[in-house]
């Protein structure tokens, strides 16, 4: 009989051939992310047996954690690489964080700020599961971005947001590129805003339509 954790990791490679057929997972280095940072990890214990069901799933506090399609898709609009230092905005349990962490490695850093303190815990807790050092917990506002550590080759947002302010663009390196849902509380498109020159941007949308927890905050919804 197979041990508990050898199916979940069955799952977890099921999961990512499933991503991998339906076009979300599309770059050998995200496919590998996704492999070695299982969503069972990620997950209160009573949603374990729906971790690897492509659907997000509450995490507790009003909050969730991300549908893998969506994670896999944001993911791959951001084109993460090894040594870059990016910020996430919206940190849950910690998964999407972790997936950055494996891709920028040990010489790249990923910044991820929750305003849950007991989700920012929680994270921390995950995250030290696999071992993982090259991510900062911040548990506060990210609305307001980090000036502090900015600027960041990518931002990404995984709550919605209602528009990017301009102090956020400033946190973003020349040729960086920020990834977020932008639009009403209820409904959202999913954004790809690229700095292509000192004060110019390209902005991209992704078909189609998404639906995100809100972005609390100064700079969120009220
Ligand atoms: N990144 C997560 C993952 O890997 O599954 C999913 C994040 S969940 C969809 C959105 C998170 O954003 C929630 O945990 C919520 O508490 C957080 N959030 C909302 N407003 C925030 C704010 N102003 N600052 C920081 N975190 C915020």
């Amino acid at each position: 009989m197979l041990e508990a954790s050898s199916i979940l990791e069955e799952k977890n490679k099921e999961l990512v051939n499933y991503l991998k057929t339906h076009g979300y997972i599309k770059s050998p280095e995200v496919e590998k992310a996704f492999l070695e940072t299982p969503r069972h990890l990620f997950v209160p214990e009573n949603m374990l047996r729906y971790a690897y069901v492509n659907e997000p799933l509450p995490i507790g506090y009003g909050q969730t954690i991300s549908q893998p399609s969506v994670v896999a898709l944001m993911t791959e609009l951001l084109s993460p690489k090894k040594g870059e230092k990016i910020l996430e905005i919206g940190t849950g349990s910690g998964w999407q964080a972790a997936i950055l962490a494996r891709i920028v490695g040990d010489e790249g850093i990923v910044y991820t700020i929750e305003r849950v303190r007991e989700l920012a815990k929680f994270a921390k807790k995950n995250l030290e599961k696999l071992g993982i050092k090259s991510v900062r917990i911040i548990c506060g506002d990210g609305s307001e971005g980090l000036k502090e550590y900015a600027p960041f080759d990518k931002i990404i947002y995984t709550a919605a947001v209602p528009k990017i302010p301009q102090f956020i663009l400033d946190q973003l390196k020349k040729y960086g590129k920020i990834v977020a849902p932008v639009g009403k509380e209820d409904v959202q498109k999913m954004v790809v805003i690229e700095k292509i020159g000192k004060n110019k941007l390209k902005t991209t949308e992704y078909p189609g339509f998404f639906v995100f927890v809100p972005l609390k905050g100064k700079y969120g919804f009220k």
